[in-house]
């Protein structure tokens, strides 16, 4: 497999809205809002040159994101890195064969229609890294 660029960056924010502000203030726009319900979230992306940030809202108390936040003292923050790769079911079976822990064994669906998986951050140094096909 090979990672191709820094897709996204995945930052928890309390209120899209709210979080939005600071971005759109650098003259960001934030676009492709959706609810992706099996993570209870809502997701806006605001591009950037070749990349973009992702920031997510979440949509239940007991969701991933809230529960960030509530790790994180109530406050938001960096939640995780996406890298782009052309096949993801590729890219998981390289890692399985490389003896990386997965989060995710096959791919899932990602807001804007992406395939998105996530590796164990036990591998990472804790961080939470997705990789992202679309
Ligand atoms: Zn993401």
């Amino acid at each position: 497999m090979k990672a191709l660029k820094v897709d996204h960056i995945g930052i928890a924010v309390t209120s899209l809205e709210e979080g939005a502000k600071m971005y759109e203030a650098m003259g960001m726009k934030l676009a492709g809002v959706e609810e992706v319900a099996e993570q209870k979230v809502k997701v806006g992306f605001l591009p950037i040159g070749d990349t973009e940030v992702e920031l997510l809202e979440s949509t239940d108390p007991e969701g991933p994101i809230a529960k960030f936040i509530e790790k994180n003292g109530g406050r938001g923050g960096i939640q995780h890195i996406a890298f782009r790769v052309d096949d993801i079911a590729k890219a998981l079976e390289a890692l399985k064969a490389a003896g990386v822990p997965l989060i995710d064994q096959v791919p899932r669906y990602g807001a804007g229609g992406a395939k998105i998986a996530f590796i164990h951050p036990k591998a990472t140094g804790g961080v939470l890294i997705e990789l992202s096909e679309r």
